[in-house]
């Protein structure tokens, strides 16, 4: 298997009906960037820059930020990063940014809620994020939007910054696009108004689905009940990514279930053409995609979802897998 995911570094996903699929890295360390050569991935769609904050005794300093940033580009050479503000709060508590402990702490003041409250702190991440991004392309995601004045004042930050940094006479990122990352059903049912505002987006599928089915993501109890394969939460994505389609503006999917074959050939057949997973996930999806017709899966989606939605009777991931090569599975 291993020797297979080699031969497969180089090759595009594409499926068998060609659809081209880009596949990126979640990284939040600097270790994690050697994998970007070793899996062919075409660039980092997500890097959390809370991790940084979460190792670290003391308020990582300007400079420190900086530092990172700058080595993050480096070691990604001339592919794109997109690079998440903090997303800290909740249950990531340091013992130096502000927090409170809260009954429940994934609906708590945590990333962008907390970022808007303390603005100094997304100002000075900003900042180090401008000075880093000299020459190159800067990508800034925003986590935990819920609400349109949200991006919106974000949107202002990084403007700010931007002018502070030519009036320091830092020389300025070649390109700047701000993102917004939909992960909450508030967004995702109503998306218009932060599309309009965003120049593209990240589904944060893992947060986005913990919302949606009311269930903890880190509740081993609960995190597993629930299956994404299923009518509702597809047509949610599926809406989703006819709304990003509509506005013009590209989106990934983040977020464990982009790094699973079956589902990652879902979201393939659902519009989806930029999923972003964790290292060892690439070569099995590249493998998958590579197997799929895409087509014919939307096909068999679209007909299902129509006639099962609601009711009982066994599962989408079960029929799905029953189907097996006349869904265009691999
Ligand atoms: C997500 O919510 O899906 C996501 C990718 O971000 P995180 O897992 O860091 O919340
Ligand atoms: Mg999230």
């Amino acid at each position: 298997r291993h020797r297979t995911y080699v031969r497969l570094r180089e090759e595009p996903a594409v499926t068998k009906d060609g659809a081209r699929i880009e596949l990126h890295l979640n990284a939040g360390l600097l270790v994690e960037l050697t994998s970007l050569p070793e899996t062919g991935a075409e660039g980092i769609g997500l890097f959390r820059t809370e991790f940084q904050f979460m190792v670290s005794d003391t308020l990582p300093r300007l400079a420190a930020q900086e530092e990172l940033y700058r080595a993050v580009y480096e070691a990604a050479g001339p592919k794109p990063v997109v690079f998440r503000t903090l997303d800290l709060g909740g249950d990531k508590i340091t013992p130096y940014t502000p927090s409170t402990r809260e009954p429940n702490p994934a609906l708590g003041w945590r990333a962008l809620r907390m970022g808007l409250d303390r603005p100094g702190l997304t100002r000075y991440q900003l900042r180090a994020l401008i000075r880093a991004s000299a020459g190159r392309d800067l990508r800034v995601l925003f986590p935990m939007v819920a609400d349109v004045s949200e991006l919106a004042a974000a949107r202002t930050m990084l403007e700010q910054e931007l002018e502070h940094a030519l009036k320091h006479g830092h020389p300025p990122p070649a390109s700047v696009q701000a993102g917004l990352m939909l992960e909450t059903p508030a967004v995702a049912f109503a998306p218009d108004a932060c599309l309009e505002l965003a120049d593209f987006v990240a589904v944060g599928a893992n947060d986005l689905m913990q919302y949606f089915f009311a269930a903890d993501r880190q509740n081993p109890k609960v995190a597993e009940r629930y299956d994404v394969l299923a009518p509702a939460p597809l047509s949610l994505l599926k809406s989703v990514r006819d709304a990003c389609d509509r506005h013009g503006k590209p989106v990934s999917v983040c977020g464990e279930i982009a790094g699973r074959p079956l589902e990652a050939c879902v979201l393939a057949a659902l519009g989806y053409r930029r999923l972003s997973m964790t290292a060892a996930a690439v070569g099995p999806v590249k493998r998958a995609l590579r197997q799929l017709d895409c087509g014919r899966l939307g096909t068999w989606l679209a007909r299902e979802m129509a006639e099962t939605n609601g009711s009982s009777g066994p599962g989408l991931r079960m029929r799905l897998l029953e189907a097996g090569e006349k869904a265009g599975l691999p």
